[in-house]
């Protein structure tokens, strides 16, 4: 199992989406096999075909946890016919799996090893690394001996929850030969290696009318002479289990009953949103986290049971869950439920102290020369009568652990039917945590980018600067929140950007900066959906054109609610995220050249913008003390894309200036030094240095971005 790049092909993102398809897990398994797909294809691409079908099954595998092989013959670089094994390589993922994906290894190679009786990891990735059909290539699974040393021609392993289910409890071999009889042969836990290969080769050897494998607290391998007979026999070995699940849990009280009373949604909602922050504060201490938060029926059912505080600390339901869950979750002490924000930061604060001394502890016990400790924060933290928060390094991955973790929860449940929960041990948890092979999938991921980790919000995000911000602060790894009173255009900037950079890593929403209710909706979503706030880009604006002898009171009250009290209303809600997060933070307003050079005919604009202006530089007094920075940019001009610049707006100031509509974009470019034309990417480079760590000795500053105004310098 492995994080990945941004994976744009599976289902949309990964976390509370999925949680429905969990309820219904103990549904018969159904065969998702289509005849006329599969005859059109055969050998690898059948291969595929059939791996992404259990790839796209959760309860088989998730997030990079399994693997499939076929046994084929292929030319070579020397137009030799060589039997070859095509197994899933290091670092995929089963339902979004192509060919590139399987490389080969030479069955030659492969046979030869079974004169072994052991071999160690790094030796064996070595060897097999020789044995590659393409040299330099994917590099195989590091469960490719498992596949090779079975005989069949195709072979499916998957950690399927109902075949842990079985095995996770005090008496798996008598539950297994309950359920299977003598067909199934089940070999005790060992870490995935040669030794298990070995195992498992010998096994079958001495069991030739074994029909599948169990691999206790890890998972299956099932086989055939033909791709469909593997994935076949995989279905109705899991079958056979959930069959057997179901009918061990009639009647039977899951997790112990409730020990705590679950909060009402209204409350848990409020709570999770006055905590959420700090948490995410917490552990983002050393490197920032997204944190999501899920409060679903199954998670609040565990979490508040009477069982749920011995249970979740007992182990992860398969070896491989260990590199996002970490081996434990953070269970919050909590004796009785509450909506008191204080009582349950108070608890969480507790609780996260003492796992990072419990974790700590269980590094220095286990660890090997050279080890180092990855950190010793909680990924999963359950709340009782709450729900869980799940951290990541983005959205994608926190939404990765909270699916693990829902599965974790099913078969803790399913597995406490058939006997006491047991999970591996300690010394096996932190052999695969930080099993080198399993490090190694990690550094395949591309390196972190400059915002990656952060939370930006960005207001007027639908067209012109903010669109243009949005997708530059994304494109530095930023997950962006985009607002705009134009929904429809905020999610279509989101949408923009998801295409581009990924799924999970923006959501467009409705935001009236004018409307104190809307403003809060807006941060409420923003922490629901990512635990928090880094960066807030404050550019929503309008413009309005009048001499003060003819301008409304109302135009006037109208440009100030936008222009400047708008800037207040998110700006506070901002702080408020800010500084209990105690991360510091980033405040960017996009102002005008006007704050420096009013214009004349300009005045509900040009004051309200002024009054933006000193509202950023007062934050940077205020927030300074928390690490919060607050500067301003000053652009100039800016026609492209704008919805400031209305048809109505461009003839009032022609009319302003003596110069024909047609004439403005022109004058404006030549008024200024540079004779350049601003345009929004432009604006966007220096929201882009104001919110990043490169300007991180930098508040109360503006910057201008008008290609040079005299009038306007900074002074
Ligand atoms: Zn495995």
């Amino acid at each position: 199992m492995a994080p990945q790049a941004p994976d744009r092909s599976g289902p949309a993102e990964p976390g509370r989406s999925s949680v429905s398809e969990q309820d219904d897990i103990l549904g018969a398994m159904r065969s998702r096999w289509n005849d006329a797909e599969a005859a059109k294809l055969d050998g690898v691409d059948l291969l595929v075909y059939a791996s992404r079908l259990i790839g796209a099954e959760t309860s088989l595998v998730v997030w990079g946890g399994g693997n499939t092989s076929l046994k084929t013959s292929e030319r070579d670089h020397r137009g030799r016919d060589v039997a070859v094994l095509r197994v899933k390589g290091s670092g995929s993922d089963l339902k979004s799996v192509q060919r590139k994906d399987f490389p080969g290894v030479r069955m030659d190679d492969i046979r030869a090893l079974l004169d072994r009786q052991d071999m160690g990891d790094q030796e064996m990735v070595a060897y097999l690394a020789h044995g590659l059909m393409d040299p330099g290539g994917v590099r195989p699974s590091i469960e490719t001996l498992l596949h090779g040393f079975v005989g069949a021609q195709a072979v499916v392993h998957t950690h399927a929850d109902a075949i842990v289910s079985l095995t996770n409890n005090d008496r798996p071999q008598e539950v297994l030969s309950g359920v299977y009889g003598k067909e199934v042969i089940a070999l005790e836990y060992r870490r995935p290696g040669f030794r298990i290969s070995r195992e498992v080769a010998d096994a079958i050897a001495a069991t030739p009318q074994a029909r599948a494998l169990v691999l206790e607290r890890h998972g299956t391998i099932c086989w055939g002479a033909t791709v469909r007979e593997a994935y076949d026999a995989t279905l109705e070995l899991i079958t056979r289990a959930e069959e057997a699940i179901v009918e061990r849990k009639q009647g039977r009280r899951v997790f112990g009953g409730a020990r705590v009373d679950v909060l009402p949604p209204a409350a848990r909602r409020a709570t999770a949103l006055a905590v959420a922050p700090r948490l995410r504060g917490r552990l983002g201490r050393s490197k920032r986290v997204v944190l999501g938060f899920d409060d679903s029926p199954g998670v609040l059912a565990f979490t508040s049971s009477v069982d749920a505080p011995t249970l979740s600390q007992v182990g992860p339901a398969t070896p491989d869950h260990t590199i996002y869950t970490k081996r434990l979750p953070c269970f919050v002490d909590l004796a009785r439920s509450t909506d008191d924000p204080l009582a349950v930061w108070d608890a969480l604060d507790r609780s996260v102290e003492r796992f990072v001394g419990d974790y700590t502890a269980y590094f220095e016990a286990h660890k090997f020369v050279g080890a180092e400790l990855v950190d010793p924060l909680p990924r999963v933290v359950l709340v009782p009568g709450l729900g869980m928060f799940t951290a990541g390094r983005d959205r994608r991955t926190a939404g990765i652990v909270n699916d693990i973790y829902h599965h974790t929860i099913d078969v803790i449940g399913n597995a406490s039917a058939f006997g006491r929960y047991v999970s591996l041990t300690a010394p096996d948890a932190f052999d695969v945590e930080y099993w080198p092979l399993e490090l190694y999938k990690l550094t395949l991921a591309p390196p972190e980018k400059e915002l990656a980790r952060r939370i930006a919000l960005v207001t007027g995000g639908a067209s012109g600067i903010g669109r243009a911000v949005a997708r530059r602060l994304a494109m530095e790894g930023a997950h962006v929140v985009v607002g705009d009173v134009d929904e429809a255009g905020a999610k279509k900037t989101a949408d923009d950007v998801t295409a581009a950079v990924g799924n999970g890593r923006a959501i467009g929403l409705r935001m009236d900066v004018t409307s104190e209710a809307s403003v809060r909706a807006a941060f409420e979503e923003t922490i629901l959906a990512f635990g928090g706030l880094d960066i807030l880009v404050s550019n929503a604006g309008m413009a309005h054109s009048a001499p003060v002898d003819r301008m409304a009171l109302g135009d006037w009250e109208r440009s100030f609610a936008v222009n400047a009290t708008g800037h207040f209303l998110v700006a506070r809600e901002a702080m408020r995220i800010l500084i209990p997060q105690e991360l510091g933070g980033a405040l960017v307003f996009v102002a005008t050249k006007n704050v420096m050079s009013p214009g004349k005919d300009f005045a509900a604009y040009s004051a309200a913008k002024a009054a933006e202006a000193q509202l950023a530089k007062v934050l940077a007094l205020e927030g300074a003390p928390h690490g919060i920075r607050s500067n301003i940019v000053n652009p100039d001009a800016v026609f492209q894309d704008s919805k400031l610049w209305s048809d109505e707006v461009r003839r009032e100031r022609a009319a302003a200036q003596g110069i024909a509509v047609e004439q403005l974009e022109d004058f404006y470019r030549k008024r200024n030094l540079l004779g350049a034309r601003i345009l929004p990417e432009d604006v966007a480079e220096a929201v882009l240095f104001l919110a990043a760590d490169r300007s991180a000795k930098t508040t109360g500053c503006t910057l201008t971005v008008d290609g040079g105004v005299k009038d306007a310098f900074p002074r």
